[in-house]
């Protein structure tokens, strides 16, 4: 229906697409970027490419959890005394042996010498160095930590697909990798595109604003785990658009373009990306975010054009880049985590439109509770930076009371 309004009207044409159909089509433009050998210290926000098996057993080798004695548990009796034949401290690379009735002292992280069936805490007893009076028994097999009990040699610790979080790299680095297959780090290229734009820093003339979207992408692109190789502005000039998709194509393995996309005379992304042909201009059932364009340049990398209003591009971001991006770094889970969190306050919205309300997490009762930020304009950036959820508000949905339950989408990153 609407195609056939726009071809009446002289416009050019545009699918009408659910969000979800949208965000699937985006996410069938790329798939997992060629794996790539990296040191675990650049390993961190990226996706192993293939499972990890540790070299080693973890622990190594039988060692003592506590600072006292290694001790045969037969030899203990409150009272005694036995003679400290050695002392083992960590990092101490002898293989020694506990002759019954002495005893060896041993520190948290030294080897259990062989003989030994438990370690005796320095607490349960006088302390002694040369001597040692016993005050209290332990069991055999007391405070030791065995080898093997934790991860064996050869098993998978981590999976393909897996995000390297700083738990992660501990994990690699006790298995004994130095470096890690992970997948390659999209290449992200922002083009803004406006003739009001200015600089951050530059005064403002009547009529221009802070190019605040090339920022705010660049910053989402690295939060998301991708390599952001350049930020363009370009003046309302489709020559300078498509001179500029050009380039950056070259450089990068997607594009993404904020402003020009939508139904006006200076809609210049659109009409670059007509112009060249291999996009898509979408009409996509969703407030905010509704105009977009989707598809591949000349040279067949991938083209997200955002529409310029702030929010709108924040909210596409989310829904449609950013998920992409995760495909192509090879995470295993490219969308945000889901949670029902209880309105704060009623929400009206409008009929067969998805909608996504900036949102803050209120957690001080233990449940989260979803207070609406910043209005529905989708110019109004004040609140943006307090927002770190969005509530999602289903096409069929019109009202939801104060107290109801709503789905929203997590926006704090997450390591998985
Ligand atoms: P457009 O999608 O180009 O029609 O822009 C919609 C609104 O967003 C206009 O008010 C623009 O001035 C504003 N806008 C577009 N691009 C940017 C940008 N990069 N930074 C801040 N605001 C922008
Ligand atoms: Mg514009």
């Amino acid at each position: 229906m609407a195609d056939v309004l726009a071809a009446a009207a002289g416009l050019p044409v545009r699918l009408v697409r659910s969000l979800d159909e949208h965000a699937a089509a985006v996410l069938a433009l790329a798939g997992p970027l060629p794996p790539v050998t990296v040191p675990l210290a650049d390993a961190r926000g990226r996706a192993l490419a293939s499972d990890v098996r540790s070299a080693v057993d973890l622990p190594p080798w039988d060692g003592s959890a506590m600072d006292g004695y290694a001790v045969r548990a037969s030899d203990l009796r409150p009272g005694a005394v036995l003679d400290v034949a050695d002392d083992v401290p960590a990092g101490d690379t002898r293989t020694l042996r506990v002759p019954a009735g002495v005893v060896v002292r041993i520190m948290t992280g030294a080897p259990v010498p062989e003989g030994a069936d438990a370690v005796l805490p320095v607490e349960l007893t006088d302390g002694g160095t040369g001597r040692v009076r016993i005050d209290r028994v332990v069991a055999a097999g007391a405070h030791i930590r065995r080898r093997g009990e934790d991860v064996r040699a050869g098993d998978v610790v981590l999976q393909a697909g897996d995000v390297v979080g700083p738990g992660a790299v501990g994990l690699l680095a006790a298995t004994g990798h130095a470096e890690v297959e992970v997948h390659g780090r999209p290449r992200v290229a922002v083009l803004s595109t406006g003739s009001e734009l200015v600089a951050p820093g530059q005064p403002l003339r009547h009529g221009q604003i802070h190019e605040s979207n090339g920022p705010q992408l660049a910053a989402a692109a690295a939060a998301a785990g991708a390599d952001v190789v350049d930020v363009v502005v370009v003046p309302d000039d489709v020559a300078a658009v498509r001179a500029a998709l050009a380039d950056l194509g070259t450089r990068a393995d997607v594009v993404v373009t904020t402003g020009g996309v939508s139904v006006g005379a200076y809609d210049v992304v659109r009409d670059a990306l007509l112009a060249d042909g291999g996009a898509q201009l979408v009409h996509v059932r969703m407030q905010p975010g509704k105009p977009q364009a989707v598809g591949v340049l000349a040279d067949g990398t991938p083209v997200l054009a955002l529409p310029g209003n702030p929010v709108s591009c924040f909210v596409s971001f989310e829904m449609f880049v950013r998920p992409l991006l995760r495909r192509m770094l090879g995470a295993r889970h490219v969308h945000r985590r889901a949670l029902t969190a209880t309105l704060a306050s009623e929400i009206r919205s409008p009929a067969g439109r998805r909608q996504l309300l900036r949102a803050r997490l209120d957690w001080s009762t233990g449940s989260p509770v979803a207070v609406t930020v910043g209005g529905p304009g989708s110019h109004l950036l004040g609140a943006l930076a307090r927002a770190d959820a969005l509530v999602d508000v289903r096409e069929d949905v019109t009202h939801l009371a104060a107290g109801a339950p709503v789905a929203v989408i997590d926006l704090r990153e997450h390591d998985a």
